[in-house]
């Protein structure tokens, strides 16, 4: 198994081309906010990238995020994959954002651990442009009812959308229709709904996402490597 373990050269690279990507369109680096993708690798190898600057982890299995928690430095956690009404317990207490949110079940639940817990959650809905059918996320027509469904919730907090760009496609098309419709959104003042947050853009295609004005990018491989999954 050979893996790329120079994490410090490939942060190093990553945080260039966000700022070569951002300064290209016009944009704020520090309106992108780099979230690393560490799922599947070791506590150590995440430590040693919060040492280097990393401020915010994405894990997409809630028992991986409870599993390495307290073995992980101070950091902001995401969850980024997706969330089982069942597995909420396993996340409330430990991320600052749940990027997945794709059901109003989903969102009653997380309001209702909220709440027991006495918390905000901050949470984005993660919307399937592609209509790719293996994908998690909601219809883009479903935006209105989950959106108008926020109005109802006190510690639970939309804050933007999530998306995921076809992996067979070139993603300039997910992108840009994910982005009209953040800014529809934003325009249509929706209660306890604030469109702050873009997430999308992962290792092979984050430099488009920022072109097409994601907020938050998830990068994974290009910082740690490639994954193996038999590992866990
Ligand atoms: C794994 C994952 C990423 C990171 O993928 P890379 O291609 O390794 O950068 C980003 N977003 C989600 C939802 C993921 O599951």
């Amino acid at each position: 198994m050979v893996i790329n373990m120079n994490i410090k050269d490939n942060l190093k690279s990553v945080n260039e081309r966000i700022s070569a990507a951002a300064a290209e369109c016009g944009r704020k680096v520090s309106d992108i906010k780099l979230i690393a993708v560490t799922k599947t690798h070791p506590v150590e190898m995440i430590n040693e990238a919060i040492e280097l600057g990393i401020t915010d982890i994405g894990e997409n299995k809630p028992q991986e995020i409870r599993d390495k928690y307290d073995r992980v430095l101070p950091v902001k956690w995401h969850l980024i994959g997706h969330l089982q009404t069942n597995k909420v317990k396993y996340v409330i207490d430990r991320c600052s954002m749940i990027h997945s949110v794709d059901s109003i079940k989903l969102m009653d639940e997380i309001e209702r651990l909220a709440m027991l817990h006495d918390k905000d959650m901050d949470i984005l809905i993660e919307v399937n442009m592609s209509g790719e059918e293996s994908k998690s996320g909601i219809n883009p027509e479903e935006i209105d009812k989950i959106f108008s469904h926020a109005g109802e919730l006190k510690r639970t907090h939309v804050k933007g959308i999530m998306t995921i760009a076809p992996l067979d496609k070139e993603p300039d098309e997910c992108f840009k229709a994910t982005k009209k419709m953040f800014d529809e959104a934003a325009k249509k003042n929706y209660k306890n709904v604030s469109m702050k947050e873009l997430s999308m853009g992962m290792s092979g295609d984050y430099e488009t996402a920022i072109k097409y004005g994601a907020t938050m990018v998830r990068v994974g491989s290009a910082i740690f490597g490639a994954r193996n999954y038999n590992l866990g």
